[in-house]
């Protein structure tokens, strides 16, 4: 065989491992570069779980989905939601087709790595007024010192009124930081481990230093109630029933000279919330009906009744059975049975620089396309849902037949670490599962990178599922 006809078989055999910007046209890059616009004003509005929830129910409603709660009957074309407590979200677009035959589901997370402050919060030391936080989800603390931070959340009066707070993300507000040693000073601690170096107890929010104008203790505490009071109405007593989460003040920006990429916080995993809500509102009249899940709590391990572990989701599921009129004992195990599910969560995209995690064979690239994980799970796969052979073979045919770019790949090398997504509980209802999202660089980190290629591609790729699934 001579070399020509070795390349052309190479051709033919190999499995093209490319670039994506490079197959796309320039008026393809203009309608990416578009989408990843809307994207990052989207993030820019909604840096927590409850402003995902609502922003993401505004335009739901603007799509004509209602409130499965206000509706009496459902029928084939009609688009209803159910909103979790303001902190989860299930959307359906109802099918042609009997929901015996199963639904296509396609479930994200709203919830990001951050800091929550504690019940009791607020104290003052050295003349200064702190805020105690306890973190949320898997961070590396030392990167939460020294950047700015602001404070979204509620506080719920005794009354049921509640006050929401968002303070830092306005240019005209205040932000809020950590303090951290300095260099000159910190010859302890930079002889500790990167783990240990930043003290849990340590990450307290630094909220202010003027002393109350009166001869009393607790001066610089008393000024800051004073002010919440004043602004609020609320007393130390109602931090006790509040939910307020720290979160990076910095905005999510279109990132890279040649502008590829986005930088902004909390994409794990509201890029795959954004693409997957996005593509739901171009679905009119599916063959199978439509799912889409907006998951709470996945960093922390999806318990509690806003988490993937609890019931609501199948409270949903048979309100629409009931609305069409066609529940029967047990229908929505067999619902779930024949059901199809992308997981849609972020993946770990192979980072340069730390390469040596990664197995570059098995390894998503940033600019490759969606990427899934046939599994997770840690040290032999323990905890994973690893999708059966059969349904990893359909997802391939429904994106290789639309162009959709994809990459199939494991979370770092075995036995370095590894994780999990909301997948197994869903396989655990017995649908077919897999794992499906965008490549991300610096995963739960204040700053998370994406590629708008990406981006784009699981959008497409997840209209396209539920169009074809
Ligand atoms: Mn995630
Ligand atoms: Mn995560």
């Amino acid at each position: 065989m001579d070399k020509k006809q070795a390349e052309e078989l190479k051709e033919k055999l190999f499995q093209k491992k490319e670039n994506g910007w490079k197959l796309k046209t320039q008026e393809e890059k203009q309608q990416i570069f578009e989408y990843a616009r809307g994207y990052i004003d989207y993030m820019n509005k909604s840096k927590t779980e409850r402003e995902i929830i609502s922003n993401s129910q505004k335009i739901a409603e603007e799509h004509g989905f209602q409130n499965i709660e206000t509706c009496q009957n459902l029928k084939v074309g009609d688009k209803v939601y159910y909103n979790n407590r303001g902190k989860s979200m299930y959307l359906a677009v109802i099918g042609k087709q009997s929901m015996e035959n199963g639904v296509n589901i396609i479930g994200a997370h709203a919830d990001s790595p951050r800091l929550d402050l504690k019940p009791n919060p607020l104290y003052e030391d050295g003349e200064f007024a702190y805020l105690k936080t306890h973190y949320y989800g898997g961070i590396k603390k030392y990167q939460w010192t020294t950047i700015p931070l602001s404070i979204h959340g509620v506080i719920v009066k005794t009354n049921g009124e509640k006050i929401t707070i968002n303070i830092g993300e306005d240019p005209q507000d205040p932000i809020f930081t950590i303090t951290d040693l300095l260099p000159h000073l910190a010859q302890d601690q930079m002889k500790k481990k990167l783990a240990e170096a930043i003290d849990g107890e340590d990450l307290n929010l630094l909220v202010g230093s003027i002393p109350f104008d009166a001869d009393v203790p607790e001066k610089v505490k008393l000024n800051i109630l004073s002010i919440l009071n004043e602004k609020y109405g609320i007393t130390e007593n109602d931090l006790l029933s509040s939910e307020i989460e720290l979160v990076p003040a910095m905005p999510c920006r279109s990132m890279g000279l040649d502008n590829s990429m986005v930088a902004g916080y909390g994409q794990d995993d509201k890029i795959c919330v954004y693409t997957s809500l996005t593509a739901l509102m171009n679905i009119e009249n599916p063959e199978k009906t439509a799912i889409c899940i907006i998951s709470d709590k996945e960093e922390i391990g999806s318990m509690g009744n806003t988490g993937m572990e609890s019931h609501v989701f199948d409270y949903f599921m048979s309100e629409i059975l009931n609305k069409q009129g066609i529940n029967t004992p047990n229908l929505l195990e067999k619902v779930y049975c024949h059901s199809k599910m992308l997981s849609a969560d972020v993946d770990a995209g192979l980072d340069p620089i730390y390469a040596n995690v990664s197995e570059k064979n098995n390894a998503s690239f940033l600019g490759r396309g969606i990427g899934l994980n046939k599994y997770t799970g840690a040290r032999g796969k323990s905890g994973a849902s690893d999708a059966n052979a059969e349904f990893v073979a359909e997802v391939r045919n429904i994106f290789e037949t639309n162009n959709i770019c994809y990459q199939i790949s494991e979370l770092g090398k075995v036995d370095v670490g590894g994780g999990g997504t909301i997948a197994y509980i869903l396989a655990n209802k017995g649908m077919d599962v897999i794992d499906c999202g965008v490549p991300v660089l610096s995963m739960h980190s204040p700053y998370e990178v994406t590629s708008k290629f990406d981006l784009y591609e699981a959008y497409r790729g997840y209209e396209t599922f539920w169009k074809n699934a």
